[in-house]
Formats: C-alpha cells, structure tokens, sequence
C-alpha cells in the first residue's frame, strides 16, 4: 500500500498467472503448447529483422488482419489485434461492459475477468456451474438489465466445450448487449463461434496465438465481430493505448497462420495425448473432466489437491492448482509432450501408492 495509489488501485485485485520458473521443470501449470512453433517463423524473423526491424509497425496491422481474415473467413474489416488476448479483453471490457448494470458470466471462468470488472468498475452477476460442472448458458441468458455476458468456449479451468448450437440459443435471447465468446482454446477440438458472427451483430469472439500457435511469448491475440464492434474496440485502443501490434509480431503471426500443416498436426497430438492422459488418470482413480482444451481439470477421491500439488513439485512437476474452495481439491494439468506426461504419471503412481 502506498499513500500515492489512488482509492480504486488500493481495492485491486491483480490477476496472479501460474509460476514461470527458471528451474528446469517438466511444466505442465500454464496451458503452452509443448511444441514448437511453425518452421517458418525461425525464417522470417532472421529475414525480417535485417531489413526492416529499424521503422515503426502499421499502425492498422493490415497484412495481418489479411492474413486472419482468410483463415477465418470473414472480412478483414471484422477482424481486431492486440497485444495478447489479454489486452484485447481490456478494450472489449471497456468498449461494451462499462454500463450501469451488471455483466453475466459463469461462477468458475477465466480468471482475468473479474480483474478487469474490478478495475473498470464492472458488477458481475455470477452464474453457478450445473452439476456436471458445465457453463450454465441458460442462466447466463436469463439475467435481465445487463451489461454484457461473457464467457470461455472451452471454458478455463474446466475445459468444457458448448455446441454452436447451445451458443446460438444464447445469442437469440440475448441481443441487446455484446455476448463475448472467448475461444483461446477452441482449436483442441471445440466448434468456433466465428460462424456466427454474420448474423450475430453483437457476438464477439476472442482468441490468441498462445496456446494453438505455440507463441505464448509473443503476445498476439485477436477479435472477430461485425464491423460496429471492431470499431468499437478500435476507438478505444486509439484512445488509451494506440500501440499496434508490434512488426516482429505480425510477421511471425502471418509465418504461423500459412503453415496449417504444421497446426494440424501439433494440435492432434495435443488432442490424442489428452485422451491418453484422461484414461491413465482415470485408472490411477482420478475422475477427470471431458475436456476440449489443452489442460485437464482433475481430482483424486482419496488424495487432496494441495498434497498432490506439492508431491508433484517435489518431483520437478508444475502443475496448476488453485486456492479456491470450489477447486481446491482439483489440479489443472497441462497437456504437455508424450514424455512429460510418462514423467508426471510416474510421479503420481508413486504419490497415489
Ligand atoms: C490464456 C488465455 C487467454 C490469454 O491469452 P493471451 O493471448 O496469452 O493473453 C485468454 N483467455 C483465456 C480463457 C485463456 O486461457
């Protein structure tokens, strides 16, 4: 506390991200990829940083928006960048949530958004998860007078994933505010939202290079909409923050999205490894939750959560847990490559006796 801080920074709440430790660890607490990323980025960075890295970025970020666009289908016009999805939810939060009600979202998400309500000075009316430990999209639609709803699909640290068609159902009773679908792991194997986004004037979809791309330290996200909310978010960083995404970031962004091949194939080996790793839980007497993201949500009936976290430390594994009474009992573990998982479930047989 300082007495320099203004009332509103004394009442934050900071996010607090999962450790980054320096120690070599088998580091499963964070979501990365455990791939590489793309062999065309290494390329166009050596390429790009001798010709061009001295002059400023675009400041429309127009071949990357491009570049999005034709991967996703839509038009660039529709598509937004910001410097991680992070930064991207900032200006969403301020562009669409800043009204005199409240914002619906489910009870357990993504922890980032009750940070950025505290600090915009955002109510949130909080929606329990029904008994399968689903986003519950009814009660989130039923609110009444609102700010906005928003939501992950798969949701963090859950790893539930909705069908399009539970989302249109949504979108069909909620149209008078923006209803933000967060996509950040969409490509493990959950049905994206952008297909909706032409008939949905106030759908918002986020997603990041994090996680699907390998590229968590690069700090690239993205949003897709119609144009009203693109310009929306887009007044908002020309307002606050109108730092473009950065040169280096767009080229090896644009390097990423080219190579589907090497996508395809890293995101099937997350997806398979996850499947391996749920049945190798599960005959250790975990109950796992189905997941559609990069990450499992688990717990043990006879070993807690804290203990297990610390034994796996113990051994050089990093996995997620948090201090909350809902999840205390669960660990969220990263899928990472098919050696580092044999690492983590020798450590837990050994744990589980
Ligand atoms: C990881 C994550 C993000 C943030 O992604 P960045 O682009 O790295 O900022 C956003 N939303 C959810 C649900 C995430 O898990």
């Amino acid at each position: 506390m300082s007495q320099y801080w203004s009332p509103a920074v004394r009442e934050l709440t900071p996010y607090v991200p999962g450790e980054q430790p320096r120690e070599q660890l088998v580091k499963l607490n964070t979501n990365e990829n455990p791939y590489p990323p793309a062999p065309g980025v290494g390329e166009a960075l050596r390429d790009y940083a001798t010709d061009h890295l001295r002059l400023y970025p675009d400041p429309t970020s127009a071949s990357l928006r491009a570049a999005l666009a034709e991967t996703l289908n839509v038009h660039s016009r529709q598509i937004f960048v910001g410097n991680g999805s992070d930064e991207v939810l900032a200006f969403a939060f301020q562009a669409f949530f800043c009204h005199n009600a409240p914002l619906d979202v489910p009870a357990i998400t993504y922890s980032f958004y009750p940070v950025y309500a505290n600090l915009y000075g955002v109510e949130l009316r909080k929606h329990p998860l029904n008994a399968q430990w689903e986003v519950d999209t009814q009660a989130l639609a039923d609110g009444g007078e609102r700010s906005g709803v928003i939501f992950a699909n798969p949701n963090a640290p859950t790893g539930h994933a909705h069908s399009l068609a539970t989302i249109e159902a949504l979108l069909q009773r909620v149209t008078d505010r923006v209803v933000l679908v967060d996509e950040a792991y969409v490509d493990f194997g959950a049905e994206s939202a952008v297909a909706l986004v032409n008939r949905y004037p106030n759908l918002l979809v986020t997603s990041t290079f994090s996680k699907s791309r390998s590229l968590a330290g690069l700090r690239l996200g993205y949003a897709v909409g119609s144009e009203e909310l693109i310009d929306g978010l887009q007044r908002v960083k020309d307002s606050f923050n109108s730092y473009p995404v950065d040169s280096l970031a767009s080229l090896v962004g644009i390097a990423a999205l080219k190579d589907t091949e090497h996508f395809e194939a890293c995101r099937e080996h997350v997806i398979t490894t996850r499947e391996r790793t749920r049945q190798r839980l599960e005959g250790l007497g975990f109950e796992v939750l189905p997941s559609k993201a990069n990450f499992v949500l688990t717990q043990h009936p006879e070993h807690a959560g804290p203990q297990l976290f610390a034994g796996l430390r113990e051994r050089g594994i990093l996995v997620r847990h948090f201090n909350t009474p809902e999840l205390n009992n669960f660990l969220r573990i990263t899928i990472g490559t098919d050696d580092e998982m044999d690492s983590l479930m020798e450590a837990l047989e050994v744990i589980c006796g």
